[in-house]
């Protein structure tokens, strides 16, 4: 049978189907994703107890019909919900998501499930049933507030025809004995079944040229060529694109000294190296949070007063059980001047995260919008191609970054090396039951990894500036 998760895999990367059929998808189950799972078993539930108590009173003699499988042929489907009218017997199905918004995915999702009931079932109406991003939480949840329905019927009509191809195909897929006739992207990172797709995928790849075109990957492939080193002169390529070409070849760090003093110049003492670790939830926790919003516990901060200066660190990390945001700010404006750049790295989740406490705490609106005008992203360098290295392996992360500039520095060890175990260990403090000891232990892992982030930050700013020099 082809169930909807299969015809969903297809619809991803027809390969990815094939590897799965084949046993050839690697796609762990991380704590992480484990504890979104557990968050989305939550939502579940009160949609459930939404349908049950405050939209089924208002469907006269109704009743629901929770996960119903139908098949039709070799493709099979588990409803969520089923809303099943007396009288001239009919349906409207509810489809229930843990996100605060429709994607294409949620739409292809139950035009699956469509595609099969046609034909079986009178279905009069599709709904979309996922918490409201603009709710806001105050004191106990309030289930009909917290909850969208959105009819998404014309949307599922108008996708019928496409999706009735489209599970066709997936069938085929599933029964092809070689994989190599099956379309895959042209952006192989973090792949689930690099093996299918690319078993000998080089270090430098084409794929690692940024922005490179679908058309020139495709003219590359086709005249053999998939090292990026093996790009000739005479194709054409951007001014960075070409930089990072002659990089692959020369194993050399590529460094556009003019800009990155340009770059550089602009920051002024005293300069600040911020970094917050936060953690989501699809139910707000505390007054004021909206389904999904990030919450902010923990900041890391070194501050260094003039060129060439040593740092000073300050750091705080909320575990009282309450909205950590309150105390964070608190902390965080006495630890932020008035003056200086405040240097981060990837400005879009820091600037974000201010807005969104400036809105939950009004009192700290102005600082965290001064916070904002001077924030300075030091990504953009890499970003920008003002600095690339070959080790970056083509990424602009941290993570990637740090070890071929500053390989002295590591995160390697390390009990918490990523944001996603930063988040779980706070969800472990606060809501966990964990004894004083291993909180403390737990404490100690969050404070050494958050510093961590913004010391890697320092010690890239000093090399950058040194590289300037040169
Ligand atoms: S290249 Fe990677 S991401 Fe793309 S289809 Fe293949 S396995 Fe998936």
């Amino acid at each position: 049978m082809l169930t909807k998760s299969d015809f969903l895999l297809y619809c991803e990367a027809p390969r990815h189907l094939w590897a799965r059929i084949h046993g050839q998808l690697n796609s762990p189950v991380s704590a992480f994703d484990q504890h979104l799972i557990e968050q989305g078993y939550e939502i579940e539930s009160l949609a459930r107890e939404y349908l049950e108590t405050i939209l089924l009173p208002t469907c006269g003699n109704a009743r629901i019909l929770w996960q119903p499988t139908f098949s039709d042929g070799p493709y099979e489907a588990r409803c969520d919900a089923l809303v099943e009218e007396t009288g001239p017997r009919s349906y409207d199905l509810y489809e229930i998501k843990s996100g605060t918004a429709i994607d294409k995915k949620n739409l292809y999702d139950i035009a699956f499930q469509a595609s099969i009931l046609v034909g079986q079932i009178r279905v009069d109406h599709f709904y979309l049933l996922h918490p409201n991003k603009e709710y806001t939480c105050q004191g106990s949840l309030d289930l009909a507030r917290f909850f969208s329905v959105e009819e998404v019927t014309p949307k599922i009509m108008a996708l019928l025809p496409e999706v009735e191809t489209l599970r066709r195909a997936a069938l085929a897929a599933s029964q092809v004995a070689d994989p190599a006739s099956l379309a895959h992207c042209l952006a192989p990172k973090e792949c689930p079944c690099p093996g299918v797709c690319h078993p000998a995928l080089p270090d430098f790849s084409i794929y690692d040229i940024p922005r490179l075109s679908q058309q020139k990957k495709l003219a590359l492939l086709a005249q053999g060529i998939l090292q990026a080193r093996d790009i000739p002169e005479s194709f054409e390529l951007n001014e960075k694109q070409r930089e990072v070409a002659r990089m692959a070849q020369t194993g050399q760090a590529h460094i556009d000294r003019p800009a990155l003093r340009a770059e550089l110049g602009k920051l002024v003492y005293p300069l600040y190296f911020l970094d917050y670790e936060t953690c989501i939830s699809a139910i707000p926790l505390f007054d004021g949070y909206h389904p999904q919003q990030q919450i902010v516990f923990q900041y890391s901060l070194h501050r260094m007063d003039q060129p060439g200066g040593e740092t000073v660190h300050s750091g705080f990390i909320s575990i009282d059980g309450g909205d950590p945001s309150i105390a964070l700010l608190h902390h965080l404006s006495g630890d932020i001047g008035s003056r200086g750049t405040i240097l981060v790295w990837n400005k879009a989740f820091e600037k974000a995260r201010n807005t969104e406490m400036a809105e939950l705490h009004p009192g700290y609106a102005a600082f965290l919008e001064d916070v904002n005008r001077r924030i300075y992203d030091l990504s953009d360098i890499v970003n920008q191609g003002y600095y690339l290295d070959p080790g970056f392996k083509g990424s602009w992360s941290i993570k990637n970054v740090l070890p071929a500039m500053v390989p002295a520095l590591s995160y390697q060890g390390m009990s918490i090396h990523q944001g996603d175990q930063a988040s779980l260990a706070w969800w472990a403090i606060t809501f966990g039951h964990l004894d004083e000891d291993e909180i403390g232990q737990l404490t100690d892992h969050l404070a050494e990894y958050c510093q961590m982030d913004t010391l890697a930050m320092v010690e890239i700013y000093k090399k950058l500036n040194l590289a300037c020099r040169l």
